[in-house]
């Protein structure tokens, strides 16, 4: 793959498909991490002179203009952070887009409205979605993509821009694969994966990839319900995936798996809800699990401890709400005590890291792709990256 850093930009025009992603609530962001971390290319770019054409999408606006989802915060917000004017363009490749970068100079730079406001960014159809990345392609001599976390989809902005210009990688896309590389082959032993977050269904395909290769597989979050449950034990009102059960079994048949030994077991999903600690396997039926306990963050740090490599993803429970953030954070203060590499991925880890005020440097990295790692770490081919790499 070629780098930014090896590209001549100095008075071209410089197409960047950045990840700016951010969760907003009511118009303000929450959570600038994502507009944080696409900061060096874009200013690396700029610095070294060139006209830096920025597009990305904000949620999933039904591929049509939606006031709701414009990059105007984000713009305002990248503006502050780069210390450099940055103009909004008020569609993608419409007028006012064609105008803004007919009138970019040297250093400037410009970010299209939401990507995803135009249908053809998605479309399945080859020919509408080349059609579409042409007219994006006709702004720029040259392409670098840094959004790691759409390289898994065959998308207008990621894939076919790369076919039509001359291409390469940013740093955040670099810096993934080179992470997640070293986590599927031969990583340093021992290799611990932590999972968690709401779903197993969601994550089934990397359990199943990542199951021979580990040596330890310690499951909290909504997810562990259902492997309890697989073991015969009741889990009242928490998270369960009934068709699941099947495949839970066969995974703790491996005998890697480490399920948690307590949970905080509330009456509602609410943070008012009353709540108690309770053996994992004595969950009274009108209770749901909404935290790992305290004897599960002690028994996931010991087997944590002397690990080599790490991989966490998905939160241990319901973190948003204080009286189940306990389990999150004592996971994550083992993960980042240890020495070895330790990766942590999943959009809602990575905030929850964020919101729990744990130094994010004490990870050796942290990344901005959930989809994209975990396609990564299943093994399959990611249509954003297979294209940087011809
Ligand atoms: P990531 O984005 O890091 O991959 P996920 O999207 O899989 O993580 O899951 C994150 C969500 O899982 C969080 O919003 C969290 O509230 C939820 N979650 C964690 N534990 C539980 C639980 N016990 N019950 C319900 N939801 C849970
Ligand atoms: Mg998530």
């Amino acid at each position: 793959m070629r780098l930014a850093d090896d590209l001549q930009v100095k008075g071209k025009r410089v197409l960047v498909r950045s990840d700016l992603n951010v969760p907003l609530d009511d118009g303000t962001i929450t959570d600038d991490g994502r507009i944080r971390a696409s900061l060096p290319l874009i200013r690396s770019l700029a610095e070294q002179g060139g006209k830096v054409i920025v597009t990305a999408h904000l949620g999933r606006p039904q591929g049509a203009p939606d006031p709701r989802y414009s990059l105007a915060p984000v713009a305002k917000r990248l503006q502050e952070l780069l210390g450099r004017p940055v103009r909004l363009a008020r569609d993608v490749v419409g007028p006012d887009a064609q105008s803004s970068v007919e009138e970019l100079r040297e250093g400037g730079v410009v970010l299209l409205e939401n990507v995803r406001f135009e249908a053809a960014e998605t479309s399945k159809d080859d020919a509408e979605r080349g059609a579409f990345a042409d007219q994006l392609a006709a702004f720029a001599d040259l392409y670098v993509d840094d959004a790691f976390g759409a390289v898994h989809r065959k998308h207008a902005s990621v894939y076919d821009v790369a076919l039509r210009l001359e291409h390469a990688a940013g740093p955040l896309v670099a810096a993934e694969v080179e992470v997640l590389e070293r986590l599927e082959t031969d990583p340093e032993r021992p290799y611990v994966v932590v999972l968690g977050g709401s779903k197993v269904s969601d994550k089934i395909k990397v359990i199943e990839a990542l199951l021979p290769k580990v040596d330890q597989l310690l499951v909290g979050g909504g997810m562990c319900f259902t492997f309890l449950k697989a073991q015969g034990h009741d889990v009242g009102s928490s998270l369960l995936e009934a068709d699941m059960l099947e495949q839970c079994r066969t995974l703790l048949e491996s005998g890697k798996v480490v399920l948690p030994v307590d949970v905080v077991a509330a009456t509602a999903f609410s943070a008012d809800a009353e709540h108690d600690v309770v053996d994992a396997t004595a969950i009274p039926s009108d209770r749901m699990g909404l935290d790992i306990g305290p004897r599960s963050v002690q028994l996931f740090g010991q087997r944590l401890e002397g690990a080599r490599t790490v991989f966490w993803n998905g939160p241990m429970g319901v973190f948003e709400m204080a009286p189940y953030a306990a389990g999150t954070r004592g996971v994550a203060e083992a993960v980042a005590a240890l020495d070895g590499l330790t990766v942590v991925g999943g959009g809602d880890s990575a905030a929850a890291v964020r919101a729990l005020g744990i130094d994010e440097s004490r990870f050796t990295h942290i990344s901005t792709g959930g989809g994209a790692s975990l396609e990564h770490l299943e093994g399959k081919v990611l249509p954003g990256l297979a294209v940087l790499e011809d």
